[in-house]
């Protein structure tokens, strides 16, 4: 593992940078001769920060890009990196379409700094899709990506480098925040979660958001996201109340109110599959 300024390099020629708006690894994979850029940040100035960091590392070009999902902070630097190829899971490109513009307004609302950056930014979503699984070639050297099933949004996309141990897993995990269940699936989630922490195996996990961290964590996140989706249920049947379901603090460490988004999103859907 090795550090060129501010990039970490977790495994032959993958790299992460950690920016500190919002927390968010943004992943770099070196081809020969070219350069894969995982995520692309919440604006065109931050996404041009990236490729300017970029040059401490290569000075080759970006001429892939994979959006983990299609959520602002992931997606909204896109079209600085055209005419790049910009991957993406089939259900990205209608989630980018149905909320990229008509969330703008509530983004700059919660997020003042940004509200500046937001006006030019066009909703640019991945022009090269897939449902389950697919390889991208990068300067003769492959990439995977894949589906594991909806979580975090019903199109979150894990990416490895073949040959190397570490995977990007985008939203599906958060280190150092409870994860984000606005436009989650919770009861899909847990199984999801599973999925990813097999994949991590003995490597290495990049979270959308804090420190890439090895398999304990992928672990105990997926099993605290199980909670979740118990919780709704029982809270569903009439087992116990919501108060009480949050005070059962599926996430350790975090107080048990930032419990109550998540559950309250887990009951809305066990009302919809019920019903
Ligand atoms: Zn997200």
């Amino acid at each position: 593992m090795g550090v060129a300024d501010g990039w970490v390099e977790l495994g032959d020629r993958v790299f992460v940078r950690r920016y500190a708006f919002y927390d968010q690894n943004i992943g770099v994979i070196l081809g020969r001769g070219e350069a894969l850029v995982i995520d692309t940040r919440s604006s065109y100035r931050q996404a041009r920060e990236i490729l300017d960091d970029l040059r401490s590392l290569t000075g080759d070009p970006v001429t892939v890009v994979v959006d983990t999902h299609g959520h602002f902070d992931h997606a909204f630097g896109n079209a600085v990196f055209r005419p790049a190829s910009i991957w993406g899971h089939e259900r990205c490109v209608p989630f980018m379409e149905r909320t990229g513009e008509t969330r703008k307004p509530k983004i700059a609302a919660e997020t003042p700094e940004l509200a500046g950056e937001l006006d030019e930014v066009v909703i640019d979503p991945p022009d090269r899709t897939f449902s389950d699984v697919a390889t991208v070639e990068v300067g003769g050297r492959e990439v995977e990506l894949r589906y594991l099933g909806r979580g975090h949004t019903d199109h979150d996309i894990v990416i490895t480098a073949s040959g190397t141990a570490v995977v990007f897993a985008g939203d599906l995990l958060e280190n150092g925040a409870v994860p984000f269940y606005s436009d989650g699936y919770p009861l899909d989630w847990p199984a999801t979660a599973d999925a990813l922490a097999e994949l991590v195996g003995d490597g290495i996990v990049v979270p959308g958001h804090g420190d890439p961290a090895g398999r304990a964590f992928a672990t105990t996140q997926a099993d605290s996201i199980a909670a979740v989706a118990d919780l709704g249920r029982r809270v569903h049947a009439g087992e116990i109340s919501l108060d009480d379901a949050v005070a059962a603090h599926p996430f350790p460490g975090f107080p048990p109110e930032d419990a109550r988004g998540p559950l309250v999103r887990a009951l809305a859907q066990v009302r919809v599959e019920v019903s």
